[in-house]
């Protein structure tokens, strides 16, 4: 006899373990599956936007975090393809590298002891719709759930068991992430620096006194050429350990598909990593996903409705200046024109900082 709950939740990173914590703490059982033993590395930046912390304050978790072995960043480094750098300050206190493994292990924690139930070490693999909710399974697992918050990244497993994921298109092998971390190089302390490649770009940030987080994006067809770029540039032993990711590039998916049914972070929208807010979103979603799940167990027919329109709003005030870095960064000559403008009108690339690293976002009227 399978296990019965009020949510189930798909995956374990920020958004998931947020839409956990939030339904958990309002009193409803909640189980969490996650195919990875935690901890577990995750290929990301490490970088966290401010706009986290209020996110992270109504979770909870704000303090465990900020006590986690980290980097102050001061100074975003952006450098053209022919070296040309341009710095711009950030606000005091305003960015922070820590690691993927850490935080989403402190998150996790936080929400087992809110009561979530964790099944891990499987992956899901089969969903059903029944009349009153859904049924899942993995290897070692069935339970069966009145609602279901997806939250399990960019190559969503509940968003292809759906059927919501279109056909990949053929012909197209898009760009892809490799990211390490690498012995910090004294250039980079207190600094993010983004720096564009031939066929690409990488980031750079130091995570903790001796590390430093590197990661590449790269035209898929010239990985091997970006991975030897970053290797002369950064001085890496040849047997240096990388992660992958791919596909960097995927179409948004609707945010409430089904009724009790909700997608939260990269499940739903990928946001280009140049601008180090993936996070982010993933957090506020997965706590806006929360509230509809909530929504939807309390009867209300709206659920949906709301959690469509928080979605759009959640992204339609900063998503314009991702969208630009990704243009920026996938035309290169673009890129290098947009840093000469910079270095002629300084304020330029600062309000542009300014958009990312703010960390207002409206509430959505009910
Ligand atoms: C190269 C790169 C650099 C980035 N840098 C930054 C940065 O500096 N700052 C920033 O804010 N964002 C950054 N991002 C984006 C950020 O990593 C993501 O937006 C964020 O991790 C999304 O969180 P999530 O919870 O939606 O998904 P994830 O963090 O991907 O979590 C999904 C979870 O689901 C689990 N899972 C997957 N499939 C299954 C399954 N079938 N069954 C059970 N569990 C499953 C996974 O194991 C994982 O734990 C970067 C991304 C990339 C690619």
């Amino acid at each position: 006899m399978p296990d019965i709950f009020d949510l189930a939740i798909c995956g374990a990173g920020p958004a998931g373990t947020a839409s956990a914590l939030a339904a958990a703490r309002s009193g409803w059982r909640v189980a969490l599956i996650e195919r990875a033993p935690f901890p577990r590395h995750k290929v990301c930046g490490d970088c966290l936007n401010p706009g986290v912390w209020p996110v992270l304050e109504s979770l909870g978790t704000a303090a465990a975090l900020r006590a986690l072995n980290h980097a102050e960043l001061h100074t975003v480094r952006l450098v053209s393809l022919k070296g040309r750098a341009l710095e711009i300050p950030l606000p005091a206190g305003a960015e922070r590298a820590v690691t993927r493994e850490s935080f989403d292990a402190v998150m996790l924690q936080a929400a087992l002891a809110a009561g979530v139930t964790l099944c891990s070490g499987a992956p899901l693999t089969a969903i059903q719709r029944q009349a009153t909710g859904w049924s899942l399974s993995t290897a070692s697992t069935s339970l069966t759930a009145q609602t279901l918050i997806a939250a399990d990244g960019r190559n969503s497993t509940t968003g292809r068991l759906l059927g919501l994921v279109p056909p990949a298109r053929p012909g197209h092998a898009g760009r892809v992430a490799l990211q390490c971390h690498a012995p910090l190089s004294l250039s980079y302390q207190g600094t993010v620096a983004l720096e564009l490649l031939s066929h690409g770009y990488c980031g750079i940030a130091p995570v903790d006194a001796t590390r430093m987080n590197l990661c590449l994006v790269s035209d898929a067809p010239k990985l091997a050429t970006t991975k030897q770029e970053a290797h002369r540039r950064f001085q890496l032993p040849s047997d240096q350990l990388w992660h992958s990711l791919a596909p960097l590039d995927r179409p948004d998916l609707p945010p409430a598909p089904l009724p009790g049914c909700f997608l939260a972070g990269d499940a739903a929208r990928v946001v280009e990593p140049f601008t180090g807010e993936g996070i982010y979103y993933a957090l506020r979603s997965g706590q806006l996903a929360a509230e509809a799940a909530v929504r939807h167990l309390t009867g209300d027919p709206a659920a949906a409705s709301f959690y469509r329109a928080a979605h759009r709003q959640l992204y339609r005030h900063r998503l314009w200046v991702n969208r630009l870095a990704r243009l920026a960064v996938t035309h290169r000559s673009l890129g290098n024109g947009l840093l000469s403008l910079g270095r002629y009108f300084p304020g330029l690339p600062g309000l542009l900082t300014s958009k990312i690293i703010s960390t207002g976002t409206p509430r959505p009227r009910p």
